[in-house]
């Protein structure tokens, strides 16, 4: 079998590196998931909030930014209340046109009051600013409507009467300091709205005598166009940006039609696209509204911010609302998507490149052992392992090559041992069959000589008989007992010689069968019934098995052994012969014992060899040649036979037969 069937974990489909790439790139691209799970769930509200947030801190801006302007616009006006000239008007008005402190008249203090105005005009974004009698003539007038827009002073023939006018009536009924802001409106000359369109706001402020009396009013005309344009930049190009008044009318709308419709006598309210700052416009506490709101066809962001821009009127409002579409808000989203899926991607990939480094550097040693023993088996030299290494891959290195050497070791020394053995068997091979040659040779010897033994011995006896019918009247006493001698040894002979042949023959070509031990037992007690009541013996013998042997050979060995349990009793002690067997790992072991005369230890081993007797034949007769065919028929069944015995206690015979003799080890 190839080394590579016992190692399936080098195999192709569970490879190291298959092992580590797939959990490392799972686990990186699960938590790279989660992560942009989570950031995406959360982004969706981070992105409308921090928009959110940036609306609220833009208008804040605009508000500071327009609070900045107007408080600007107040100090330039305490500055025109405050300049030297207006109170040079007084004097002299009062001492009938000439001021009583240097002698200037009160044109000369009109011409320096205009000086000074113009300077203003220059330095600021005003349109115009005016000095106005307390009965209500403009005094001093300087505006932007020179040729070419040039700050001109009014002469006196245009001036105009504003009497009538709303900022002159609210002004002059204020108290010395105080500050009138008018409405947000678009500039007008003589009525008509000057083009191009102005957002215009009035500041003015009434002008006391030491005494309390109304002298008149200073006003400036501020031009908030640049404020405005300062606030939309604030706000995002991105972001819909709009300034309504306090009343929500629209002052600046991305559709010029819109802003300052109410001039025009149309109304363009914030309330008719967005109801709900209604809330705003209601109350002045709140200063802010902000969140998400919906028009016909899009949803949007939103902050309101009402602007409060007169401390000495609360209800000078502007609101400026910045609205921030829902979808563009959102669309980052979808760039940040995408770099976080080129993240991913490259992630991806670093993680892939980085197991199949990490499973590289675990997994080569491990191949270059796999290899070792793939290419070269145990015989191998160990160069390829990197046993010099440090750390756990470095000891399994040292620990696998040390295993290899042993196992070279021990694979040497099997070899050797297997050669050895194999070296032994073959001896052991050829002295049995020399050895079975040669026994093949006795028998054929024993049987021959046996067989051709008896044809002399039959003559010899042939002879003795003639001898005896024809000479026994001639001889005399010893004659004839001589010759019963001669009778008796060739009869002794005869006998020895059948038993001789007999035992060459045993075995030989007879067959094999299953035989019954008990019947087989219970035969020969049949054959032996004459001698057994002779001698008034006993057999005894129960459960014997059946075995698969050679019958006769085994009849035989059952009657020899009960033979010689009836024949070697003790005298006037009628023999008792017990036969049982019992079965052993492989075999049935036999026991034949009786109760007669013994057998000493000494003659154990040689009774079972031929013609091997411990008794005359005057004591017990027999030839010597029954406990050899015993062994004979035992070790053809593959078996053993020995022998225990006391003397004047009695004897038993143990053998094994094998349950099946052609089963023979
Ligand atoms: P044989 O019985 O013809 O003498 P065996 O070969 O059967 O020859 O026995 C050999 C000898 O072993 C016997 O002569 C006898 O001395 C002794 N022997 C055999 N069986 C017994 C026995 N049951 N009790 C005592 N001695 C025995």
């Amino acid at each position: 079998m190839p080394a590579s069937e016992h190692m399936p974990i080098l195999g192709k489909r569970k490879s190291i590196t298959r092992r580590i790439l797939f959990p490392l790139v799972a686990l990186i691209v699960l938590s790279n998931a989660v992560i942009i799970s989570i950031i995406m769930s959360q982004l969706d509200q981070q992105l409308l909030d921090a928009t959110e947030q940036n609306l609220i801190n833009e208008s804040e801006l605009q508000a500071v930014q327009f609070r900045a302007n107007m408080l600007e616009l107040v100090r330039d006006l305490r500055f025109i209340a405050g300049t030297p000239p207006i109170q040079g008007l007084i004097r002299a008005e009062r001492n009938g046109g000439i001021d009583p402190r240097d002698g200037s008249t009160f044109q000369e203090w009109v011409s320096r009051l205009g000086v000074i105005f113009t300077e203003m005009l220059k330095a600021k974004p005003k349109l115009q600013i005016r000095f106005i009698r307390a009965n209500g003539l403009e005094q001093v007038r300087v505006d932007r409507f020179g040729p070419n827009g040039s700050i001109r002073t009014v002469a006196q023939p245009e001036l105009q009467d504003k009497s009538q006018t709303r900022y002159f009536i609210e002004t002059i009924g204020l108290s010395r300091g105080s500050v009138y802001l008018s409405d947000i409106e678009l500039n007008r000359e003589f009525g008509e709205i000057v083009l191009p369109l102005q957002p215009v706001i009035r500041a003015a402020m009434p002008i006391y005598s030491d005494e309390g009396d109304l002298f008149g009013i200073v006003i400036i005309n501020h031009n908030l166009q640049d404020t405005f344009d300062a606030l939309k930049s604030l706000s995002g190009d991105e972001h819909q940006f709009v300034i309504t008044n306090g009343a929500g009318d629209y002052l600046l709308h991305p559709n010029p039609e819109r802003s300052f419709a109410f001039e025009y006598g149309r109304s363009s309210n914030v309330l008719d696209d967005f109801p709900a700052a209604q809330r705003l416009i209601a109350s002045p506490q709140l200063e802010v509204l902000n969140g998400k709101g919906r028009s016909k066809d899009h949803e949007f962001i939103y902050s309101m911010r009402s602007i409060a821009y007169n401390p000495e009127n609360n209800a000078d409002r502007i609101i400026v609302a910045t609205s921030h579409d829902f979808e563009e808000a959102l669309a980052i989203k979808s760039q940040v998507l995408s770099k976080i899926y080129l993240f991913l991607i490259f992630v991806l990939l670093m993680s892939g490149v980085l197991a199949i480094y990490v499973s590289r550097r675990v997994a080569g040693p491990i191949v270059a052992m796999r290899n070792t023993l793939n290419n070269n088996g145990l015989a191998t030299e160990s160069g390829d392992l990197p046993i010099h290494d440090g750390g756990e891959l470095g000891e399994l290195a040292r620990a696998f090559d040390n295993l290899l050497g042993e196992l070279s070791q021990k694979q040497k020394l099997l070899a050797a041992e297997v050669n050895e053995r194999k070296a032994a068997e073959f001896e052991l091979r050829m002295n049995n069959q020399k050895l079975s040659a040669a026994y093949k040779e006795l028998e054929q010897f024993t049987y021959i000589a046996s067989h051709d033994l008896q044809e002399p011995l039959c003559t010899v006896q042939s002879l003795v008989e003639l001898f005896e019918e024809n000479y026994r009247d001639k001889m005399d006493e010893q004659g004839l007992t001589f010759l019963g001698f001669i009778n008796e040894s060739t009869a002794r002979m005869t006998e020895l010689i059948r038993g001789l042949l007999d035992y060459g023959r045993l075995g030989g070509e007879s067959a094999v069968s299953e035989v019954d031990c008990q019947e087989l037992v219970a035969a020969v007690c049949v054959d032996l019934g004459l001698r057994i009541d002779d001698v008034g013996g006993r057999i005894e013998y129960h459960n014997l098995p059946t075995i698969v042997g050679k019958k006769t050979e085994l009849r035989l060995l059952f009657q020899n052994l009960i033979s010689n349990g009836l024949k070697f009793s003790r005298e006037g002690v009628p023999p008792v012969i017990t036969i049982t067997a019992e079965h052993s790992a492989e075999a049935w072991q036999f026991s034949v014992s009786d109760n007669g005369i013994g057998i000493e230890a000494e003659h154990f081993q040689h009774i079972f060899m031929i013609f091997q007797r411990l008794h005359g034949r005057d004591e017990f007769e027999g030839s010597g040649i029954g406990l050899a065919h015993c062994k004979k028929v035992v070790e053809l069944h593959g078996g053993e036979i020995w022998v225990e015995s006391e003397p004047n206690v009695g004897t038993v015979f143990y053998f094994t037969l094998r349950e099946n003799c052609n089963e023979q080890a």
